[in-house]
């Protein structure tokens, strides 16, 4: 009796091994022909959601800069070379985004994937850029185009045209699914434009610690300041709180944002020193964890509407 239940266990116990090992990372790769479905590498958690929203549930993404990091910056895990190399299609931002110590272009080289027919993508294509000028950095593309929904849609499109690339016999699914998916992105669009249309003009002054909200600006009708211009340069050094805290008293700003992936004690003692509240958290380079709200692109456009909105209407 004994005897038998410890083969019992000692079979139960190889069975969760066996289990465990085949679940692990196989040094070969999963590529299309293992699972059937297309193996996809996104550099943040916003062309993550653009793309899984696209490619349905043809696609299986890893998506590197995790979820309330900074994508400025970013230093790839041995796991990330690994999904790299094995992608049938990678989508990066660009626009100056995932420059940080080079660390895309890097990743792309040592995965194999900086030729001029390697399967990656340009999820700004067909953006208008827009420029930084912090001294110094004039010419400098400004990555956050996504915070204008209209830029949003052109992510859609241009996920759409990677994956029939790289996955041409799924062509109709692709197209199905970004024609739905955009239609809900022009929806959101006009909401906003409608929404925002609601705060009187001269109160559409959006203080944020990033200067992230160029394209949002232009789109929404605001007026944006920051403490710092871009994630990537000091930030919240004495000289840029002094400037930002001459600008709120000069401007007669009455409320401040912070967002979500930043660190949030530059604007504290910017809150501290103007005596100008911190209405609320907006999102910017990140969304929220799953189950959280902000977990999704549009879910994430949502919130900063609301959030901005009710922020700027005390
Ligand atoms: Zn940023």
């Amino acid at each position: 009796m004994l005897k038998k239940k410890l083969f019992l266990f000692t079979a139960a116990l190889f069975t969760v091994i066996l289990l465990a090992a085949c679940s692990g990372d196989d040094a070969s790769g999963d590529s299309k022909e293992d699972n059937g479905k297309v193996q996809v590498v996104t550099t943040y958690s916003i062309i993550y959601d653009i793309v899984k929203n696209v490619g349905g549930d043809k696609v299986e993404i890893h998506s590197l800069a995790p979820i309330g990091s900074n994508p400025h910056e970013y230093d790839p895990l041995p796991e990330d070379v690994q999904k790299t190399t094995d992608a049938d299609a990678v989508f990066y931002n660009g626009l100056n985004l995932e420059a940080g110590n080079s660390w895309f272009n890097k990743l792309m080289e040592t995965a194999g994937k900086s030729g001029d027919d390697a399967p990656v993508f340009l999820m700004s294509e067909g953006v208008e850029a827009m420029y930084l000028t912090t001294e110094g950095k004039e010419g400098e593309e400004d990555p956050h185009a996504w915070l204008d929904i209209r830029n949003g849609i052109k992510y859609a499109e241009n996920a759409r045209d990677g994956l029939i690339e790289a996955d041409p016999e799924n062509k109709e699914v692709y197209e199905k699914n970004a024609e739905e998916y955009i239609a809900k992105l022009q929806e959101l669009h006009d909401k906003a434009v409608a929404e925002y249309n609601e705060i009187p003009e001269e109160e559409r002054v959006l203080v944020t610690s990033e200067g992230a909200f160029k394209y949002f600006s232009e789109a929404y009708g605001f007026q944006a300041e920051y403490i710092w211009e871009i994630n990537q340069e000091n930030q919240g050094t004495p000289e840029q709180i002094t400037r930002i805290v001459d600008i709120i008293n000069e401007k007669d700003i009455t409320g401040l944002f912070l967002e979500t992936s930043i660190d949030g004690r530059s604007m504290e003692a910017v809150s501290a020193e103007t005596d100008v509240p911190i209405m609320g958290e907006v999102f910017t380079d990140s969304l929220a964890e799953p189950g959280e709200d902000g977990d999704t692109y549009i879910d994430m456009m949502e919130w900063n509407i609301k959030t901005i909105k009710e922020g700027l209407s005390q």
